[in-house]
């Protein structure tokens, strides 16, 4: 069998050394396949231009016949100043060359020579960065020379030179990967030419068409490793059947204290019948902050308890662990349902008790951080796993659990609504079902956006909602460079809240303290012992205090929109009308547009849309947690056309008999196999 040139080292490319390769290695280039897709991120035009179309300032090629002798200057030991006159077309321009001497005597007059350079068009005069006699061996005038992005000992040269070695040496064992039919209605260019001409494109034209082309196979191939992911995993029958009690569930749902929406019940619909079907649930749950997402939670932690499983909650806080503990057995209560509590900082013996019950199935039912899927946590019969406020069930967890043994089923939910470009790339793998109706009778939050000399007005603000019964939350950002001094702000305002409010209880939440002290903190705010909360962003996600109405933020332009939605959606929770205020003096115009959005719509949906405009794709979601793969070539803003194309053919590739019998996908199903996806890490 002949390698595939992915399965070649860039060793074997002629001029790539020893020293070299740990450097390619670097740029993410290991085998001759990867070189030939280290795409240049821009050309360089060195095609011959008329002077008569130039303009001033421009970086150009030009032609011409070198009239006289040129003249040298030299200063000092190495500097000099090289000067000829050269007739192109009918000017007469002087051609300057700083520092290259040595290049005199090749200048002679009536010699032809090609001269790149900026162009002064006052002086006539051309500054020659580069400059080569016609029909000289490696010649570059005429053409458009890739740019890459090199570094270290890498020259952009010594690229250009080891990439067209490489096409040289391998060029003709580039294969097409896309099915033919893809290629011909999509009108794409063969994938040999395509990265043939990516490198060395004749005209502009022809380099846009085949970064197309690849464009397209990348988000192809892409789309079509999610989409084979949740056929294959609607296929198999190794997750949990769940037997749910329907009238149990139905019962449960009545004696709520409140109607669930049309939303919540169509969402709960979608999720309990995938935990009844043998596949593994993969589903993400979007709803903006308020739609009531815990109880359809709920709804499904207790149906897998009516099948006899046990149900777990994962949560990103300790405070929203505790939070949810206290809401899970007020609910579970009656039913004589036990509910534990897993977080890192649980004593060892409380511990202990939680892990022994769910070793047994005496607990049915556990909330915690990440601290729920260690390894020495063992479940009795694991049926359902639901994470909150978190963007992905993050890095190796879903392996983690197999690993024990479990396939549970898997909700993710997520307060963030997902703009749609980022929902197919990041989400692509899962069903969505989302929750669009907020409950009945809650009033819109008003915001405001005020300037910092305003604060005495906020004040009065605050102490008139406070004394109307209602409580206010007040937020100072958190930089996490500097906790410290973080910490340090969070307590001057805590003491300046307090002169501020003598007559009432106004208590202070952040990160650095003990956990016993954080839930206590929040038990008092959640039954209005204390009034006014200073906080940093810990109470960002999830935290429920209905009769809080008001959220002020110091100085908010240090947030995102996202977050800024995120703290506001801690108000509006409840009958009464809410406000959110933020204050803020933003310098930037961004800033000033995120506090416009903010006062402009309290829509978790439009939010997401603005802060992915304002923001780009790449920055949505902050760093690590994203999801989001990084392509090569494809952007997300620009190429969300052909994203949305690749996802529509992958889709109906995969869900023909075709993809999965005929010959002719074998290379693309063995690509998928090799990359895993038919083990269920995908993107994990
Ligand atoms: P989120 O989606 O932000 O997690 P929660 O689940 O915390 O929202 O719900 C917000 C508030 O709305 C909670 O106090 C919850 O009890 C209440 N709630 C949820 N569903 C309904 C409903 N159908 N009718 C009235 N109130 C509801
Ligand atoms: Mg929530």
């Amino acid at each position: 069998m002949t390698l595939h040139i992915n399965q070649i080292s860039v060793r074997q490319v002629k001029g790539v050394s020893a020293p070299k390769e740990p450097e390619l290695h670097a740029f993410g280039v290991h085998t001759v396949g990867d070189l030939l897709e280290y795409y240049p991120f821009r050309y360089e035009d060195y095609r011959i231009r008329e002077l008569s179309a130039v303009k001033d300032g421009e970086k150009i090629t030009v032609q011409g016949k070198i009239m006289g002798e040129p003249v040298l200057q030299r200063y000092g030991r190495s500097k000099s100043r090289l000067s000829c006159k050269v007739a192109v077309g009918q000017w007469l321009v002087t051609g300057v060359f700083f520092n290259r001497h040595y290049l005199k005597d090749q200048l002679e007059p009536g010699r032809e020579i090609v001269l790149t350079g900026k162009w002064d068009q006052r002086r006539l005069q051309l500054t020659v960065s580069e400059s080569e006699f016609p029909g000289s061996k490696s010649a570059k005038s005429g053409t458009l020379q890739p740019v890459y992005s090199v570094g270290g000992s890498i020259t952009q040269q010594w690229m250009r030179k080891t990439v067209q070695q490489a096409l040289v040496q391998y060029g003709m064992m580039v294969e097409e990967v896309l099915p033919r039919e893809l290629v011909a209605q999509h009108e794409l260019m063969p994938r040999r030419e395509a990265i043939m001409r990516i490198h060395h494109p004749e005209d502009t034209r022809e380099g846009q068409e085949a970064r197309r082309r690849m464009v397209y196979e990348e988000l192809f191939l892409f789309q079509l490793k999610l989409h084979a992911y949740r056929a294959w995993n609607r296929e198999r029958k190794d997750g949990v059947s769940h037997k749910i009690d329907n009238e149990a569930v139905l019962a449960f749902v009545r004696q709520l204290p409140f109607a669930l929406t049309d939303s919540q019940k169509k969402v709960t619909n979608e999720i309990l019948h995938d935990m009844r079907q043998p596949y593994c649930m993969n589903r993400l749950l979007q709803g903006d902050v308020g739609s009531g997402k815990t109880v359809v939670a709920a709804i499904a932690l207790y149906a897998a308890v009516t099948s006899g499983h046990q149900g777990a909650l994962m949560v990103p806080t300790e405070i929203l662990a505790e939070q949810h503990l206290r809401s899970l057995q007020r609910m579970f209560e009656p039913y004589n349902i036990q509910v534990g509590l897993l977080t890192g900082s649980m004593t060892e013996r409380q511990r202990r008790d939680v892990l022994g019950g769910l070793q047994m199935g005496l607990v049915q039912i556990a909330v915690g951080t990440h601290a729920l899927i260690q390894d020495s946590v063992v479940f009795r019969n694991l049926g359902v796993v639901v994470t909150d406020e978190q963007h992905r069930f993050g890095v190796n967890q879903r392996s983690v659990l197999r690993r024990k043994g479990m396939n549970p089923d898997v909700l993710t939910m997520t307060a963030t609504p997902i703009p749609r470009t980022l929902a197919i790339t990041a989400f692509g793998d899962m069903d969505v079902s989302t929750l669009r109706e907020r409950p009945k009778g809650r009033k819109a939050i008003k915001s405001y956006w005020v300037k910092h000399e305003l604060l005495e007005r906020v004040l009065g603000f605050i102490r008139r909602e406070v004394s109307a019964g209602r409580q206010a939350y007040v937020i100072c950002p958190l930089i996490e460079e500097s906790e410290k001094l973080d910490v340090q702000n969070a307590i001057d305002l805590h003491i300046q809240m307090q002169q501020a409010f003598p007559d009432y209880k106004v208590s202070l939440l952040h990160g650095r303290l003990p956990a016993a002290e954080k839930d206590e903190v929040m038990r008092q705010f959640g039954i209005n012992e204390t009034q006014v909360l200073v906080s940093t962003t810990v109470v960002e996600v999830g935290v429920d205090v209905p009769n809080a109405t008001l959220m002020v933020v110091m100085d908010a332009e240090r947030f995102g929109l996202s977050q800024l939605h995120q703290l506001r959606g801690r108000v509006g929770r409840g009958e009464h009308q809410s406000y959110c205020i933020l204050i803020a003096d933003p310098k930037s115009e961004t800033g000033q547009e995120r506090m416009k959005v903010m006062t402009e719509t309290d829509d978790g949906f439009e939010v997401a849309r603005r802060d992915l405009e304002l923001r780009g794709p790449g920055d949505f979601f902050g760093t690590k947690q994203s999801g989001l793969p990084e392509f090569k070539l494809a952007d997300m803003a620009s190429d969300f056309a052909v994203l949305e194309q690749a996802r529509d053919d992958a889709a109906e590739l995969v869900a023909g008999e075709d993809f999965w019998k005929l010959p002719e996908y074998e290379p693309l199903r063995e690509r998928l196999v090799r990359e895993q996806i038919f083990q269920g890490d995908l993107l994990d």
